[in-house]
């Protein structure tokens, strides 16, 4: 079958299925690329815009949240059109390449860039199946008034009964926990940390509910004096014009927890190519220009995130405040700790964390 034929009849089969892109024909000729991103984030219309300016690629872009685009990657197969594929969370980038869903890919620019680290084991034919792009710190806020940093400076202190009835958090199964957790699994095995899990279900001030935001809120308003939240969403809040959310930043404060020992938690936003991508080339050259210094320092001032790539510098007055300048993170390779969380699942339902 012709590259041609093949492309319209695996768009008249996707039609069929219900499942065709939404992606208007008109921007199919000529280069581009489709991507299908979890990226929730407004701020990110300037990178793609970027990109297309200074390569004359086009990009279709399918928002979906993580779940759904594997989903829809896996449902499609074969006649897939995605070229790209911009998850946020390592234990969701573990799960789409051991799903198979991307193609390895050989850069001496994403390898150079990208610490090893942050990027996926390099798999049996040489190429490297995802980058992280982007960093977030998971950190923990809490009520000045009612504890001491002291209380508070390390993820083993959240189980500590002197804080029963006090805690925050979202969902224990939510990917951001699961990497937290996986990650914790890594620090000190898998039975104390189930012992610790226990400790934290035990003093949960109400049942998980929300996302980050929502369990700051929850300290702000005094429902609870702990929880724990991706960094970007308290810099949002700290560069929010709005008098609610400048009120709400007032009442809390920070703290990255294990300084002196493993460092905070670090998780990852990435991309990859699509296992099948039609337009493997440009799906590369995007990816690259993902880990260019003025795309990292639109996630560092866009969306409020660390930038992944070795020595970017950036201005993010949030982000340095937030963090006194700097911070220790723990160095665990991700994808390690996204492998982790099937594990993680299993201890969550014996101990019962929602
Ligand atoms: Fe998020």
């Amino acid at each position: 079958m012709s590259p041609k034929l093949f492309k319209l009849t695996a768009i008249f089969l996707l039609a069929c299925a219900g499942l065709a892109p939404q992606i208007p024909m008109a921007q199919t000729s000529g280069a581009f690329i489709n991507i299908y991103s979890a990226r929730h984030y407004p701020t990110d219309e300037a990178l793609y815009a970027d990109f297309t300016k200074s390569t004359g690629i086009k990009i279709n872009r399918v928002d979906s949240d993580d779940a759904g685009i594997l989903t829809r990657l896996k449902a499609e197969g074969q006649a897939s059109p995605a070229d790209v594929i911009l998850l946020v969370d390592a234990a969701r980038l573990w799960r789409a390449e051991i799903d198979g869903l991307f193609l390895p890919v050989k850069s001496k620019l994403l390898e150079e860039a990208i610490p090893e680290n942050l990027r996926a084991k390099r798999s049996d034919n040489g190429g490297i199946p995802w980058f992280g792009l982007s960093t977030r710190a998971r950190v923990i806020v809490y009520d000045k008034l009612k504890l001491q940093k002291s209380d508070v400076d390390t993820y083993e202190k959240l189980a500590d009964p002197k804080l029963r009835g006090k805690l925050c958090i979202r969902s224990g199964s939510h990917p951001y926990n699961l990497s937290l957790f996986g990650a914790m699994t890594e620090h000190m095995g898998p039975q104390q940390t189930e012992a610790w899990l226990k400790g934290l279900v035990n003093n949960l001030a109400r049942n998980p509910v929300g996302g980050d935001t929502d369990q700051i809120k929850g300290v702000a308003s005094g429902e609870c004096a702990v929880a724990v939240t991706n960094t970007y969403y308290l810099a949002r809040l700290m560069r929010s014009a709005n008098a609610d959310d400048k009120a709400l930043v007032e009442k809390v404060s920070v703290v990255f927890p294990n300084q002196s020992s493993w460092g905070t938690h670090l998780n990852i936003a990435g991309g990859a190519v699509a296992k099948n991508s039609k337009n493997q080339e440009n799906a590369l050259k995007f990816l690259e220009y993902l880990a260019s210094t003025s795309a990292q320092n639109h996630f560092a001032n866009g969306n409020n995130e660390w930038p992944a790539a070795k020595g970017v510098s950036f201005e993010n007055l949030a982000l340095k405040t937030m963090s006194g300048g700097g911070f220790k993170n723990e160095v665990l390779p991700v994808s390690a700790v996204g492998m982790n969380q099937i594990k993680v699942q299993q201890m969550l339902d014996r101990v019962g964390f929602k």
